[in-house]
């Protein structure tokens, strides 16, 4: 190194050890002393991460829909999301389902639904709308003894920016003060119009206490999944978005991730933004370790070196040196550029302008 400073002094060079060269007067600089310098890889992160993924057609395969549940507080949410997991719970898995990693998936008659959970009223905020740009179909909750209040209106103005599927389940039919077609009426003023009215929105009348309605949601969930023809390659690096990630005491950052192209291996090396890590150990939905994820799977990971916030976006790499260099550089361009760039290029603006 003093050689090397003395060699640039001399030539009018005020460096420090810490100066970088520009590579070609780096590399003059190595032939005089017989080494060869190699340029280092860069990886422009935006470019890496916006990379246009043009698949092949031949290439996609379907995929199980993404559903999340919208719509004002006290509507029944979080009760729609527990009658559907125990309407599909076997019984040998009775009690047995842990909902620990914020989204869950359902089997339908073989067929595979994704559900993520969102969070509290209390944040129709970044998250829920991060939420929608992950999902395929948003479960629109309306209680029928309530009919359309603000968070309705808010939740059905993210969905339509989104661009995302609107199915309205009507909850709470099991109500002495229930009444369906109130609520249907009070939505055709949000273009949500029911198909024996003329329109084109499946209505699904439910109760989450009886569990009347739950199937036939679950069927019109996978009759739209159908026609939206959901596809994905699963045979690329992986690629997905952060649901939601924690430190915990004993394993460290862990973070629930919804792949939605290629599959996710253990031991795959990954960039989440600002960090980065091997995929050390991988568990479903129901807390079973896994080896592997499929397109539409949402799996809790360990392995990050810090925790990444929810909403970010994580890719597969090739090795260590790409995942680290891609959060370092993430870091240094600052989210903001980022999230810029991928807001314009998912063409997400309406949502995040809201
Ligand atoms: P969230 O805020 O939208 O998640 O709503 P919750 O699931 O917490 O439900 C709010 C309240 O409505 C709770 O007291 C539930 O027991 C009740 N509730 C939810 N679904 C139904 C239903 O289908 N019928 C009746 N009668 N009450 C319901
Ligand atoms: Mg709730």
């Amino acid at each position: 190194v003093t050689a090397l400073i003395k060699k640039l002094f001399l030539a009018g060079k005020m460096v420090n050890v810490n100066s970088e060269l520009p590579f070609d007067e780096a590399s003059e600089i190595a032939l005089e002393y017989n080494c060869i310098a190699e340029e280092e890889e860069k990886v422009d992160v935006i470019e890496e991460l916006l990379k246009e993924d043009e698949e092949d057609e031949k290439d996609m395969v379907s995929r199980p829909p993404v559903v999340c549940v919208m719509g004002h507080v006290d509507h029944g949410k979080t009760s729609l999301l527990d009658a559907i997991r125990q309407t599909k719970v076997t019984s040998g898995e009775a009690g047995g389902i842990t909902q620990a990693i914020g989204a869950s998936v359902v089997d339908v008659n073989g067929q595979t639904i994704t559900f993520l959970d969102t969070p509290g009223h209390e944040a129709f905020t970044a998250m829920r709308m991060r939420g929608a740009q992950s999902t395929d179909i948003a479960i629109l909750v309306v209680a029928a003894d309530d009919g359309v209040m603000p968070q309705t209106i808010e939740a059905i103005n993210h969905a339509k920016a989104a661009g995302i599927e609107i199915i309205v389940a009507i909850n709470k039919i099991d109500k002495e003060s229930a009444n369906i077609e109130r609520v249907k009426q009070e939505l055709t003023e949000y273009e949500l119009i029911p198909e024996d009215w003329g329109g084109s929105t499946i209505f699904c009348p439910v109760s989450a206490h009886t569990k009347e309605g739950i199937d036939n949601l679950l069927e019109m969930i996978l009759l739209t999944a159908d026609v939206l023809e959901l596809k994905a390659n699963p045979n690329r690096k992986a690629r997905g978005i952060v649901i939601e990630a924690e430190l915990d005491k004993g394993r460290g950052p862990v973070a629930t991730m919804l792949v939605q192209k290629g599959t996710l291996h253990v031991g795959d090396y990954i960039a989440v933004g600002a960090s980065h890590g091997k995929v050390r150990a991988m568990t479903n939905s129901r807390g079973e370790r896994v080896t592997e994820a499929l397109p539409s799977t949402p799996v809790q990971i360990q392995g990050l070196n810090t925790v990444p916030d929810a909403g970010e976006i994580f890719m597969a790499v090739d090795n260590e040196k790409e995942a680290r260099t891609i959060s370092e550089t993430y870091i240094s361009q600052g989210k903001e550029k980022l999230l810029a760039d991928t807001k314009q290029r998912m063409s997400l603006d309406d949502l995040y302008s809201q």
